[in-house]
C-alpha cells in the first residue's frame, strides 16, 4: 500500500489560514502593490462580464416591449463602446500584472538564492538542508509554487466578487418568485443543486489528489517514477549544461538511463499506479458530476422560467436571472475547489517559509580583527577534532599545529586524510567539535566573522568560476580595479592569453552561458584564473588546496613553485597528495587518517625511514622522472 503523503493529513482551519496569510505576506513583501493590482483586475473583469449581461438583458427587454429603434440604437452603441473601452483597460491591467508577475518570480528566486548564499556553510552541506531543498524543489516543480497560492487566492476572490455581483443583480428576481408563489420551491432547488455540486466536486477533488500529490511530494515508492531524478544525472536540473554528459556518450549509457526514466513510464506498474487507479475514480466522478451539472442548469432555468410565466417577467430579465443563478452555482463550486487548492498550495510553501526563517547557528564573533600592517599573524590549532554533520567518523582527530606568516607550509597526505577539512576549519566554513583554533592567541570564533575571513584566499580543489566577465571573476565583485586585475592575471601566468583576447581583454565573458562571444578556457587556464582571483584578494594567507590535481605532477610542482614567487610576502599554504610538489616548503605537515603524524622539512622527514612521509615518498618517487 502506498505510503500516504503527510499533505493529506488534516490541518486545523486556523493553521491553514495562517499559512495562507504568511505566503500572501511574502508576496506583499516582494511587491507591495501586486495584490492591489490583482484585486483591481478581478473587480474590473467581473464588472465587465456583468455589464455585458445587463446590457443584453436591457436590450432584450426593450425589444420584447414597445421600443423605437433609434432610441435603442444609441444606447447599444454607448454600452458597447464603454464595455470595449473597459476590455482594453483590463488588457492593459493584465499586461502590467504579467510583467509584475515575472519580476516577482525573479525576486522570489533571488530571495531564496540570497538566503542560501549567506547561510552558514556547515548548514548548506547538511543532510537536513538537502532534504528541505529537495522538498521545495518538488513542491515548486509541479505547479504548487508561490504563484499557485496567489492565483488560487485570486480565483477565490474573483469567485466571491462574481457571486456577490450575481446576488445583487438577482435581488429583483425574488419579487417575481413571490408573485408566482415559488419562493420556497426556488430556494430548495437552488440549495440542493449547490450542495450536490459542491459535494461531488470535493469528492472528485480528493480522488484526484492522490495523483496530484504523487507528483508534488513523492514518497519513497513514488520516487521510483520520477524520471527527473535520473535525467539530472547528466544534464543538471535548472540549466541545460552543455558540458555534462561526456560519460553518457563515452559509455553509451543512454539506454540504461532511459530504462529508469521513459522506460519506467511505459511499464504496466506505472500505468496501474498512475493512470488506471485514479483514472477509474475520475471517470465515475466526472460522469455523475456532468449529470448533476445538467440537473442544476435545468433547476436554475426551470425555476426562473416558472417565475417568468407566472409573474410576467420580461424575456431579457429571464435570461439575466437564469445566467446569474447559473453563475452563483458554478462560482460557488469553483470557489470551494480553488479554496481547497489554495490551502494545499499554501501548505506546500511551508518549505520556503522554513528556509527563509532559518537562522544562522554559527557564532559570528564581535571582536574586531586587527589589520596588521606587518602581517604578523600566528595560527595555532589546539587538539582540534571534527566530524562532518551527519557523519560518524572523525575527519580530523586531536589535531594540533602552529604556523605563522612568512612560513611556507605544506600539508601532505593521502586522499581523505583530512587536509581540506583543516582548511575549512581554518576559514570557519565549519567550527571544530572539540579543541580550538587561535589567531595571535585568540579563539577565531571571537573575531567578527566577516573581518576574519578577509585573512584568507583559498583556491579550492573544486573552485568555481562564473559565466561573467573575466574582471568580475578575478575581483569577485561588480566593481573592480582593471589595472590590478591585469597584474594578477599576468602574475598567474594568464598574460599571453589575455593578449589574445584583444580589445575586449578583461571585459571578455567567460564561457558561453551569458553570450555566444564568451571564451572557452582549458583546465590549466581555469586554474590560473582561480589563482589570479586568490592574488587579487590580497589576503595575508593564501591556501592552495590541490587546485592542480588534474595536472601531471611536474606541472603541479611548477605551478606551486611559481606561486611561491607570486605570493611574495604572503604566506602560502600548499596542500597536495603529491609530496614532490611541496618539497620546497620550510615546513611540511604530514596527515594520515585525520591525524597529524609528522612535521618537519623534506630532509628531516625523509630521514625518518619508518615514517608515513618516507613510505609515501618512496611509493611516489618511482612515478616522477623529475625526482
Ligand atoms: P583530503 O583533503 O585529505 O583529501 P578531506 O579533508 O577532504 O581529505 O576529507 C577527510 C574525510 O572527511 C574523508 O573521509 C572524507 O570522506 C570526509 N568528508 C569530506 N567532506 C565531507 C562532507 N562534506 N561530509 C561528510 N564527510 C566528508
Amino acid at each position: 500500500m502506498m505510503e500516504e503523503s503527510k499533505l493529506l493529513e488534516k490541518l486545523p482551519l486556523k493553521q491553514q489560514l495562517d499559512q495562507i496569510r504568511r505566503v500572501m505576506q511574502l508576496i506583499v513583501d516582494l511587491d507591495k502593490n501586486y495584490v492591489a493590482w490583482n484585486v483591481a483586475a478581478s473587480l474590473f473583469s467581473a464588472a465587465l462580464s456583468y455589464g455585458g449581461m445587463i446590457l443584453s438583458a436591457y436590450v432584450l427587454n426593450r425589444v420584447s416591449g414597445d421600443f423605437t429603434f433609434a432610441g435603442l440604437f444609441g444606447k447599444i452603441i454607448i454600452g458597447v463602446v464603454l464595455l470595449s473601452l473597459g476590455g482594453s483597460l483590463l488588457s492593459i491591467l493584465n499586461r502590467r500584472i504579467d510583467l509584475k508577475s515575472q519580476m516577482l518570480s525573479e525576486k522570489y528566486e533571488a530571495l531564496q538564492q540570497e538566503k542560501l548564499m549567506k547561510m552558514d556553510f556547515s548548514r548548506i552541506t547538511s543532510p537536513e538542508l538537502k532534504e528541505l531543498q529537495e522538498r521545495i524543489r518538488m513542491d515548486n516543480n509541479w505547479g504548487a509554487g508561490l504563484f499557485t497560492v496567489f492565483w488560487c487566492g485570486k480565483d477565490v476572490l474573483e469567485s466571491v466578487i462574481r457571486i456577490l455581483g450575481a446576488v445583487v443583480i438577482s435581488i429583483p428576481m425574488f419579487s417575481y418568485f413571490q408573485r408566482a408563489d415559488l419562493s420556497w420551491l426556488g430556494a430548495a432547488v437552488l440549495f440542493l443543486c449547490l450542495l450536490a455540486g459542491i459535494g461531488l466536486k470535493l469528492y472528485w477533488y480528493f480522488q484526484k489528489k492522490s495523483q496530484y500529490i504523487m507528483f508534488h511530494r513523492p514518497t519513497a515508492e513514488e520516487k521510483k517514477f520520477l524520471w527527473n531524478y535520473v535525467w539530472e544525472f547528466a544534464y543538471g536540473s535548472d540549466v541545460y549544461q552543455y558540458k555534462n554528459g561526456k560519460d553518457v556518450r563515452i559509455y553509451n549509457s543512454y539506454d540504461v538511463m532511459k530504462k529508469w526514466t521513459l522506460g519506467k513510464l511505459q511499464t504496466k506498474e506505472f500505468f496501474d499506479f498512475v493512470i488506471k487507479k485514479p483514472g477509474i475514480g475520475d471517470a465515475g466522478c466526472y460522469g455523475v458530476q456532468t449529470a448533476l451539472y445538467v440537473l442544476t442548469q435545468i433547476g436554475a432555468y426551470g425555476i426562473v422560467i416558472l417565475a417568468a410565466l407566472k409573474g410576467n417577467m420580461p424575456v431579457g430579465s429571464l435570461i439575466l436571472y437564469a445566467d446569474c443563478l447559473a453563475n452563483i452555482m458554478i462560482q460557488t463550486v469553483y470557489m470551494v475547489t480553488t479554496g481547497a487548492d489554495l490551502s494545499l498550495a499554501a501548505r506546500k510553501q511551508v518549505g520556503i517559509l522554513e528556509l527563509l526563517e532559518l537562522s544562522d547557528e554559527m557564532y559570528k564573533g564581535s571582536l574586531p580583527m586587527e589589520k596588521r600592517s606587518d602581517n604578523e599573524y600566528h595560527i595555532a590549532f589546539r587538539n582540534v577534532s571534527f566530524k562532518y554533520p551527519g557523519s560518524q567518523e572523525y575527519a580530523l582527530k586531536n589535531f594540533s599545529l602552529e604556523f605563522q606568516v612568512g612560513e611556507k607550509l605544506a600539508i601532505v597526505g593521502r586522499n581523505g586524510s583530512g587536509k581540506t577539512t583543516m582548511i575549512k576549519l581554518l576559514c570557519r566554513l565549519y567550527d571544530p567539535d572539540e579543541g580550538e583554533i587561535l589567531v595571535n592567541g585568540v579563539d577565531i570564533k571571537k573575531f567578527r566573522h566577516h573581518e576574519y575571513v578577509k585573512l584568507f584566499s583559498v583556491v579550492f580543489q573544486d573552485y568555481v568560476l562564473f559565466s561573467l566577465m573575466l574582471a568580475e571573476n578575478i575581483a569577485a565583485d561588480k566593481d573592480y580595479d582593471g589595472e590590478k586585475v591585469r597584474r594578477c592575471l599576468m602574475g598567474a601566468g594568464f598574460g599571453e592569453r589575455l593578449k589574445d583576447l584583444g580589445e575586449k581583454g578583461i571585459t571578455s565573458y567567460l564561457y558561453k552561458n551569458y553570450t555566444d562571444e564568451g571564451i572557452e578556457i582549458s583546465g590549466g587556464e581555469a586554474q590560473k584564473l582561480a589563482i589570479a582571483r586568490a592574488i587579487y584578494k590580497e589576503a595575508p594567507f593564501v591556501l592552495l588546496d590541490e587546485p592542480t590535481a588534474a595536472l601531471d605532477p611536474i606541472a603541479e610542482a611548477e605551478i606551486y613553485s611559481n606561486f611561491d614567487r607570486i605570493a611574495g610576502s604572503k604566506t602560502a599554504i600548499y596542500i597536495s597528495h603529491r609530496l614532490s610538489s611541496c618539497r620546497f616548503c620550510d615546513k611540511i605537515a604530514v596527515f594520515d587518517k585525520g591525524r597529524l603524524v609528522q612535521t618537519g622539512s623534506h630532509e628531516e622527514l625523509l630521514a625518518d625511514k619508518g615514517g608515513v612521509y618516507a613510505s609515501l615518498w618512496n611509493a611516489q618517487a618511482k612515478y616522477y622522472q623529475a625526482e
